[in-house]
């Protein structure tokens, strides 16, 4: 029984990471982006107050993530654990997510945080392609679909985020260094951060975490 959170620039392989942890340890992959994008396809109060924010790579506000997030939390199948990605992006929302698992008898267990150069990540972000299905993601060279713009999973449609343009990309690095960064302070001053280095392949990374978390 794992409660996790996965740390680092946009980019950095999180999603991949997440599932790949989430199936091994078979704990609910929590995307706060995912959980956005689909309010804001949804058309819900929330995706309209949040679609601006993202669209700019601007930070959502903390009372409109978290109370999604709680929510989320508040599922069943997360009282058994679960993997946050994306969450949390500021101190102050480390702080509440801390407060709300205290009031339940628990805590994060580890902060895991992957470490990428910004000019990969560059490069990384404006390749990107994602599932609008089951949320899968490519590369257009380094891991491209087998027929362009098909999900290889599910074929389901593939396609750009709005928000993975150069011009936003550079202003999420931003947003990343002055709020987010901060966090690995806090969590390594609570003794739970765990660094691994993002630039390897997505197996040798996933390879390292598992012999930190265990088998
Ligand atoms: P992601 O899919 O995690 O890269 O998130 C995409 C965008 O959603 C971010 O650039 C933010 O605008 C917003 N977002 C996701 N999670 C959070 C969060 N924990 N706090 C604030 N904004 C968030």
């Amino acid at each position: 029984m794992f409660r996790l959170v996965l740390l680092g620039p946009p980019g950095a392989g999180k999603g991949t990471q997440a599932r790949m942890i989430a199936g091994k340890y078979s704990i609910p992959h929590i995307s706060t982006g995912d959980i956005l994008r689909s309010n804001i396809k949804e058309e819900t109060p929330y995706g309209v107050e949040a679609k601006g924010y993202m669209d700019k790579g601007e930070l959502v506000p903390d009372e409109l993530v978290i109370a999604l997030l709680r929510t989320r939390l508040d599922e069943e199948d997360c009282k058994t654990g679960f993997l946050l990605d994306g969450f949390p992006r500021t101190v102050a929302q480390a702080e509440r997510l801390d407060n709300y698992l205290k009031k339940r008898g628990c805590r994060i267990d580890m902060a895991i945080e992957l470490d990428v150069a910004e000019d990969i990540l560059l490069k990384r972000m404006v390749g990107r392609r994602v599932c609008r299905v089951c949320g899968a993601t490519y590369h257009i060279t380094h891991m491209p679909t087998r027929i362009e713009g098909v999900c290889d999973i599910c074929g389901g449609e593939t396609y750009q985020r709005a928000d993975d343009t150069v011009e936003t990309v550079h202003n999420r690095f931003i947003v990343y260094h002055k709020e987010t960064a901060p966090l690995l302070d806090y969590y390594q001053t609570g003794g739970i951060l765990n660094r691994f280095d993002g630039s390897k392949d997505p197996e040798t990374i996933f390879e390292s975490i598992v012999s930190v978390l265990g088998a």
